[in-house]
């Protein structure tokens, strides 16, 4: 930078956080490091437990195992919101940290009774807002329950600079160590949204450079895209009544009605098919890609593209059985809702499922 001039990284570090409603920001280079970051800032550390909903994606245990730490999964219900019962229930397992839960598909749990159970047993909560950036729960934005939260920037995400990662606490200590972390070296006053230089002080000796910055490129990409954020959520959510209504209105599948205080993003759908479709499922996804619908499916035995299950991941040390999950993903479908999609797609798209799942149902 030339003198008196200001970073991207630093300008979209200050604007994020103004956007968010968080005090401090950290850009760095993908979800999965601000993740690894944020576990580590939190004082997660080698033979810890963090506990995390069982459906999520590959980055969340990565970056745990990353961290040192140990995954427990937590189950799913069929409404694919994380089960508050065995939330409670393995919140007090000795060793046990923290609470890394990922909003998956943008599906907001109740918050008041996830920090409730956080606080009644002093588990760290750090929110996996990949995609939840922009949703909130009871008014108040995801990403601002926890005592971290973690973005991405990656291609599929609300904000697409093809990879990249975004941090934002209220806690000065944490944020400064997570900036540390990041590899500020000791320029760590030029970051955009950080606690005061004293903070800084306590820990700068103490904290490991992971070498995890953003880079000016990616963060002027993002900075183009945030003005146009709010109108984009707007978008998603038309687009998703658009194909919430034409799924309903197919008899072999099922659409849980989502929670009251919960306000989404539809940047993509979920859906149940009727379990006697299960043995099909793969010829009708066939059939439905050959017509260009891009259908994703959570029960296959082996994982495909960004479909991995919690039983795939094989380098976590303790393999748990977690029959609730795997229930609810047995049956579980997934579309993008891209924004290159028009509302009178959502016609088109379920006439193609509709064939497809008529053809191999056997029914008229
Ligand atoms: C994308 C994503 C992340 C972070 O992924 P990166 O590719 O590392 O940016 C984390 N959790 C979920 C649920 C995601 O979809």
């Amino acid at each position: 930078m030339a003198p008196g001039e200001t970073s991207e990284a630093a300008l979209l570090e200050a604007e994020f956080a103004a956007w968010q409603g968080a005090r401090y920001c950290l850009a760095c280079t993908s979800g999965g490091s601000a993740l690894h970051i944020a576990l580590r800032a939190a004082g997660v550390g080698p033979g810890d437990i963090v506990l995390a909903n069982a459906f999520t994606l590959a980055p969340v245990p990565g970056a745990i195992h990353n961290a040192g730490a140990t995954p427990l999964f937590v189950e799913i219900g069929a409404d694919w919101l994380i089960d508050l019962d065995d939330l409670a229930a393995k919140a007090g397992t000795a060793g046990a940290k923290a609470l890394l839960l990922s909003h998956m598909r943008g599906h907001v749990a109740d918050m008041e009774q996830v920090t409730a159970i956080c606080d009644r047993h002093g588990l760290v909560l750090i929110e996996d807002c990949a995609h939840t950036m922009g949703a909130r729960w009871n008014g108040r934005r995801s990403g601002n329950f926890g005592r971290v939260a973690c973005f991405s920037s990656q291609t599929y995400k609300h904000l697409n600079a093809g990879e990249g990662g975004l941090l934002t606490t209220d806690d000065p200590e944490i944020a400064a160590r997570a900036i540390l972390y990041s590899g500020s070296y000791m320029l760590y006053g030029r970051h955009g949204a950080a606690p005061p230089e004293a903070v800084f002080e306590a820990v700068r000796l103490d904290v490991p450079n992971f070498s995890n910055r953003m880079d000016n490129m990616r963060a002027a990409l993002i900075r183009l895209q945030l003005p146009s954020l709010e109108d984009n959520i707007r978008r998603w959510n038309v687009l998703y009544a658009a194909f919430e209504r034409a799924f309903r209105a197919i008899p072999a599948l099922v659409l849980p009605a989502r929670p009251q205080g919960e306000a989404y993003v539809g940047s993509s759908i979920q859906f149940h098919v009727d379990p006697a479709l299960i043995p099909a499922l793969p010829a009708v996804i066939a059939d439905c890609a050959a017509l260009g619908v891009d259908l994703k499916w959570f029960g296959a035995d082996a994982p495909v593209a960004f479909t991995s299950r919690y039983d795939s991941w094989r380098y976590v040390a303790s393999r748990q059985h977690l029959p609730r999950t795997l229930e609810a993903l047995s049956t579980t479908c997934d579309l993008r809702l891209p924004l290159t999609f028009v509302p009178d797609d959502a016609a088109t798209v379920a006439a193609v499922l509709a064939h497809a799942v008529r053809r191999h149902l056997g029914t008229g």
